[in-house]
């Protein structure tokens, strides 16, 4: 079996970083200390107040430049990607490229979204002048997975960078290589100060940061770790934003275009090898076209395969914890009456999982209660989508969710308790810069991406400017009688008949 695992061998201080396809070292990276950590929030303190001090107009500039050095070297970053995490090396390039949309618009609309704004005024206090701007919070500490190691921190990082903040990066242990190119490339673009900084290690360094003192924590991750950063944060009052995991189900209705629906969740399902936070994981299908759909389903996905060379669909399973997990899904399914129409328990070869479809299984399985995190996907027969409904939302997890109908696609998914809804595609909300990103329940809170992804790192700062003096003046001592009564009698009139 091979492993990409941190090696207790290694120099000390550092840590080492081997490829999940092959086992050869990719890289030795620093572990970072508490004092590392501080002394790296130190200098992003420093760096943040001349980066908010630059125009939006100026920040933009950098970002786009950023943007380009990443356009004219995917092949190089996603070289990077493809040995630190295993994914094809042509799913890591399209990971990469759809981050390039994201830089684009938070550079872009920054302005609009955060920059000063009138407010509108009363009857009552027409005599001020009311706005509202929204001001960089100063350094973000910024965690991110190895699942996505570009496209998922970058959706903080960049929006962060866009408000006028610095960033410290910890990316995953597994991905620092990738980390480290990032941080790179901007500072390339940004040499005067160090904006975005890197700190690299294992979970130790991630706690270190959380209890640094930034001014906000972005963390994705899986719900149990975000627990222990939301508690450690509670320590200094660092907001958090926290986007966690999900169980996303993919529901296809009777009237549904069944060779779309097959290939989305084929894709959603399987893709990245089932290690996406927004992948599919539970199908449930309108008895009438159950049948039909499941054979379209295990017809795409027999035509993929798990492995480490460059035909291979599929890459390995980074973790390599996550595969017990799998293991375990996919037995209890079987011990409890469930079929695997493919894959099963032989699927698993070492770090590689091969396509897995199964169905009858029992709603408490944890291959349904539970995230998979590999290329499985469970499919059920549902009597009408009313059910598929109320078993979608039977989870304490609410990250995202696609349906499939012809007619009435937008009317199911209205019904969906979750942050994110996907009708007649899959993965095309991530893709759209103006959207935020962000689930509810176990699968977290707060928002990347979009409007709300600008102000999740901004704080709203209000401004009133008296124009000329009140011909009512309410707050003051020498307040009269008949300035009372006359207050009292306007609000009445204004507000007294409803
Ligand atoms: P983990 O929760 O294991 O780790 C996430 C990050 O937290 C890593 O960088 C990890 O460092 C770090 N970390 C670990 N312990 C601590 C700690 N005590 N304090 C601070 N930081 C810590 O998740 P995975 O990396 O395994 O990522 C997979 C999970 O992420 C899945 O649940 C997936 O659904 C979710 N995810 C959510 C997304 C979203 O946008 N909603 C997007 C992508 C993934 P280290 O790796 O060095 O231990």
């Amino acid at each position: 079996m091979t492993i990409s695992v941190r090696n207790e061998q290694a120099e000390a201080g550092t840590f080492e970083v081997r490829s999940p396809g092959n086992g050869d070292l990719v890289g030795s990276f620093p572990m970072h200390t508490d004092e590392d950590v501080a002394a790296t929030v130190a200098r992003a303190r420093v760096a943040a107040d001349w980066w908010a001090g630059l125009t939006f107009r100026e920040r933009a500039e950098r970002l786009d430049r950023f943007r380009g050095i990443i356009a004219r070297r995917l092949a190089q970053l996603a070289g990077i990607m493809h040995e630190e995490t295993g994914k094809p090396h042509s799913d890591a390039v399209l990971e990469a490229s759809l981050s390039l949309d994201h830089i684009a618009w938070a550079a872009k609309h920054a302005p609009k979204v955060l920059g000063r704004r009138r407010a509108g005024v009363s009857l009552l206090t027409a005599n001020q002048a009311a706005s509202v701007e929204y001001r960089p919070l100063g350094v973000i500490g910024v965690i991110g997975p190895w699942n996505y190691p570009v496209f998922t921190p970058l959706g903080s990082i960049v929006y962060a960078l866009a408000a006028g903040n610095a960033v410290v990066f910890k990316p995953s242990e597994f991905t620092p290589g990738t980390g480290s190119w990032l941080v790179d490339a901007f500072a390339q673009v940004v040499p005067e100060h160090p904006v975005f900084q890197l700190i690299t290690g294992d979970g130790s360094t991630g706690a270190a940061l959380c209890a640094s003192g930034v001014n906000k924590m972005a963390f994705t991750g899986s719900t149990t770790t975000a627990k222990k950063v939301m508690a450690s944060c509670a320590e200094t009052l660092t907001p958090i934003v926290a986007e966690c995991g999900g169980t996303d189900a993919l529901l296809v209705d009777s009237d549904a275009d069944l060779d779309a629906a097959a290939d989305a969740a084929a894709w959603a399902g399987m893709a990245n090898a089932g290690q996406s936070c927004i992948g599919t994981e539970r199908v449930y299908v309108h008895t009438d076209v159950h049948d039909a759909f499941l054979e379209k389903l295990v017809t795409v996905a027999r035509g993929q395969r798990a492995g480490t060379d460059p035909d291979a669909t599929i890459g390995p399973i980074t973790l390599p914890s996550q595969i017990e997990t799998i293991r375990r899904h996919i037995n209890d399914v079987l011990r409890r009456g469930g079929r695997a129409v493919l894959g099963g328990a032989d699927a698993i070869d070492g770090s590689l999982v091969q396509p897995c479809v199964l169905t009858d299984v029992p709603e408490d399985s944890p291959a349904v209660t539970e995230e998979t995190f590999g290329p499985m996907l469970t499919v059920s027969r549902v009597g009408d989508m009313d059910e598929a409904v109320k078993r979608t939302n039977a989870t304490t997890y609410g990250l995202g969710a696609a349906v499939f109908s012809k007619k009435r696609g937008t009317e199911i998914a209205d019904r969906l308790r979750c942050g994110m809804v996907a009708v007649n595609a899959v993965f095309n909300y991530p893709q759209l810069p103006s959207l935020p990103f962000g689930g509810v329940g176990d699968s977290g809170f707060g928002r990347i991406h979009g409007p709300d992804g600008l102000r999740e790192f901004s704080f709203a700062r209000s401004t009133a400017r008296q124009r000329f003096t009140p011909p009512l003046a309410l707050t003051t001592f020498g307040r009269t009688a008949k300035t009372d009564s006359l207050a009292t009698k306007i609000m009445t009139l204004l507000h007294g008949r409803h």
